[in-house]
């Protein structure tokens, strides 16, 4: 189990609850990432299960990948459906889908990137910032790895 972010090349796009030209309130409901060709690999943030993987005519092409039991997150606008059928487990890494460009929602490529604590409410209702989401639990991760090296190697004295 490890974290990381779902593309390893990105630009910040509009983030989640922003109230913009595109978004209305109640506000953004996901994370935009941008700066990378249609097709590029969209990987999995962590250890999961793939739970939806659907069109909506909104979001384009989608999928849906299961962490745990409360925390699920929705990969939308994606070029093409992912290959990736519903219940297929998957490691932090791999390759879930391409970036694209479908759904009524999207004006270029990018990937909206949702956060749901069932795999319904990654489109609608009780969903989290998954950029806050994510960067914290790397974050944690790496402190936790740097504290584990230190006590495993003290530093040596003269
Ligand atoms: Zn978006």
């Amino acid at each position: 189990m490890s974290w990381r972010m779902p593309l390893d090349k990105y630009k910040i796009g509009s983030k989640f609850g922003v109230i913009d030209q595109w978004h209305k309130a109640p506000g953004h409901r996901g994370q935009d990432y941008f700066g990378f060709p249609a097709g590029t690999p969209l990987k999995a943030v962590n250890d999961g299960t793939i739970v939806i993987n659907k069109w909506s005519g909104v979001l384009g092409w989608v999928i849906v990948l299961k962490v745990n039991d409360k925390c699920y997150f929705g990969y939308c606008h994606m070029r093409i459906q992912s290959k990736l059928k519903v219940g297929t487990k998957v490691k932090s890494g791999d390759v879930i889908g391409q970036a694209g460009t479908t759904g009524s929602a999207s004006s270029g490529v990018h990937l909206h990137l949702t956060g749901g604590k069932t795999a319904e409410s990654v489109f609608v209702g009780a969903q989290f910032d998954p950029h806050k989401f994510l960067t914290d639990k790397i974050k944690k991760e790496k402190e936790s790895i740097e504290a584990t090296t230190e006590t495993q190697n003290p530093p040596k004295t003269a």
